[in-house]
């Protein structure tokens, strides 16, 4: 097992990371930029080192200064987190090559599934149901309109190298199109540094249920559930349950024993995700991404699985301990997002937080870097917390998600709680009737 590891990331996924790792006995080094100098993550490290300036680019995504701060920290193993260097296959070989390990899977991986092109296609070839569209990358006027025509209208121009939800168009006729292909790849050019775009058919209700994987590379995989993550705004996710309201214990099952034939012929290591949209009973993959994602305490929550336990120790070369039929599901999980925005307008707000009190109790659990007198820093992604709560059964979490609503005050700055206690006292959402385009709608009969 490793001594100590390094923890290239911020906010509450390093705290997360930090927590997991000093569990195992192992030493944490945090990296920061110079407005991060208080964070709770670095505060608790046992050692720290300030990467750079605020921006990301001369800071959490400077791959030199952080390799640079693990080798004169002697950290043996690198945790990318969530976000900045997490997916970028050209770091993680970086720290192989620099004799470090990388908590995540193979560069090799990494690079097949950060294009969601190369992605489709390697997935399909391994059995998973895609969502039909071009093949390929789309760059003729003409070439899009037979495309379309095949796959039929509504159909959605999406970035091969897109993320966060980001430039994707939907184009409802073939005028659309005309407008929307050059728009599209500029703004993926400009966003993500490559004009490839690709089509697919614009699913008008479907669900987003993501599947989480767990590799050790050496064949074995198992699968703790699913998560529906429906509930986005913009293609953002905002708060996530598991299990999904919409699955029966069959299509579980059949999806999973799908996932797990594929993912085990890849050889994939550590934790990773794969991400379909859901619609009248059928699965279609849109993405995998090979990290830890922001709503893995679900799984967490109803399998009793730490995944960043798991994530290290399969990195330090341990085997799965578990199989499938060892993984245990019970209760359900909501995680509702935090964000540092004003409930309404989602305007940011960072500041200073005044009073703070995180609920508790049975059954809650939070994942946050507040704490009073914390400035939130304006430079970052706008999640604070992340609250999430377990019941035996979702009835039961939904109860307890709306008393700890109640409970948390997080003063001095504006944060999406209100707009969480809305959503969860909505009849639909209740009975977890909603697809991906329930919340605009919600957003729209509330303004
Ligand atoms: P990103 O990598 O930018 O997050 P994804 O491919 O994961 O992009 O898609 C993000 C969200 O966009 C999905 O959860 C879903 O809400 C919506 N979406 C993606 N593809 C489609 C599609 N073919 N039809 C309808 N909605 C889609």
């Amino acid at each position: 097992m490793f001594e100590k590891i390094l923890i290239a990331n911020r906010g509450e996924i390093a705290l997360r990371i930090h927590r997991a790792c000093r569990e195992l006995g192992i030493q944490t080094v945090a990296v920061h930029s110079t407005a991060d100098a208080d964070a709770m993550h670095v505060r608790l490290a046992d050692e720290s080192v300030c990467i750079g300036p605020p921006a990301p680019r001369q800071s959490y995504l400077n791959m030199q200064a952080i390799l640079t701060a693990a080798t004169i920290t002697g950290a043996e193993a690198i945790h990318p987190g969530v976000g900045f260097l997490a997916e970028n296959a050209d770091f993680a070989q970086m720290v192989q090559d620099h004799g470090l390990v990388f908590i995540g899977p193979s560069p090799e991986h990494i690079r097949i599934m950060g294009d969601k092109i190369t992605a489709k296609r390697a997935v399909q070839a391994l059995g998973i149901p895609t969502v039909p569209g071009s093949d390929g990358p789309v760059t003729s006027d003409e070439e899009a309109l037979d495309i379309a025509r095949r796959i039929g209208f509504p159909i959605l121009i999406k970035a091969a190298a897109g993320g966060g939800g980001k430039g994707m168009k939907i184009c409802r006729n073939e005028e659309d199109l005309r407008t929307q292909l050059p728009v599209a790849r500029s703004e993926a050019r400009s966003f993500f540094g490559n004009d490839a775009v690709f089509f697919e058919k614009f699913l008008e209700k479907p669900r987003h249920i993501e599947l989480q994987i767990l590799g050790d590379g050496q064949g074995n995989v198992i699968h703790l559930g699913e998560r529906d993550c429906s509930l986005q705004r913009r293609h953002q996710k905002l708060l996530e349950e598991a299990p999904s309201p919409a699955l029966n214990a069959d299509e579980r099952e059949a999806i999973g024993q799908i996932a797990l034939k594929a993912m085990g012929t890849l050889g994939y290591a550590s934790a990773g995700t794969l991400e379909f949209l859901y619609e009248d009973g059928q699965f279609y993959f849109i993405e995998m991404n090979t990290r830890l994602q922001v709503e893995h305490p679900v799984s967490e929550f109803i399998t009793g699985i730490d995944l960043v336990r798991e994530q290290i120790r399969i990195a330090a070369g341990g085997k799965l301990t578990l199989k499938q039929e060892d993984v245990r599901f019970s209760g359900a999980a909501i995680e509702v997002r935090i964000n540092a925005e004003h409930p309404e307008t989602f305007a940011p707000s960072p500041g200073k937080i005044g009073e703070y009190h995180a609920p508790g109790g049975p059954g809650v659990r939070v994942d946050s870097a507040l704490y009073s007198g914390y400035k939130v820093p304006s430079h970052y992604d706008s999640l604070v917390s992340k609250l999430i709560v377990y019941g035996k059964t979702r009835n039961e979490c939904l109860m307890r998600l709306r008393r700890a609503l109640e409970e948390y005050v997080i003063g001095g700055i504006q944060t999406t709680i209100p707009l969480h206690q809305k959503i969860i006292a909505d009849p639909d959402f209740i009975t977890g009737d909603y697809t991906i385009h329930w919340l605009e709608h919600f957003m729209e009969r509330a303004a």
